[in-house]
């Protein structure tokens, strides 16, 4: 048992001193700096949608990201759906410079963001 409460040193969560581990994520309060570094670093690779890959980032370049996303959909649909060659070719094309697009405005910022 803890002295006092205590904040989890992975989730931050507050906890009572009755407790010897977190009641959010069952981290023990008590816990070499080592361990608490590498259950951080897991959560953090666990928790890294693409929505929070966005966040950082600028509105121009959201909105780059995501018309580049759609116009990928659009182009992946039309691919399904193409039937001469040309039309073909377009939702390639529509495909590839969507991908492109979306990569290009995301992954301009690639220096991981700071920490809380
Ligand atoms: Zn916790």
């Amino acid at each position: 048992m803890q002295a006092c409460d205590w904040q989890c040193h992975v989730c931050r969560r507050s906890n009572s001193a009755v407790y010897d581990a977190c009641s959010a994520c069952g981290f023990p309060a008590a816990a070499r700096g080592e361990d608490i570094l590498l259950k951080r670093a897991a959560r953090a690779d666990a928790a890294e949608p693409l929505a929070k890959l966005f966040s950082g980032l600028p509105l121009w370049r959201k909105l780059l990201a995501y018309s580049g996303t759609v116009v990928c959909a659009v182009g992946l649909i039309w691919l399904k759906m193409a039937w001469t060659m040309q039309s073909f070719g377009i939702a390639a094309l529509m495909f590839v410079g969507g991908l492109l697009l979306a990569a290009l405005a995301v992954g301009w910022e690639t220096a991981p963001s700071p920490p809380p």
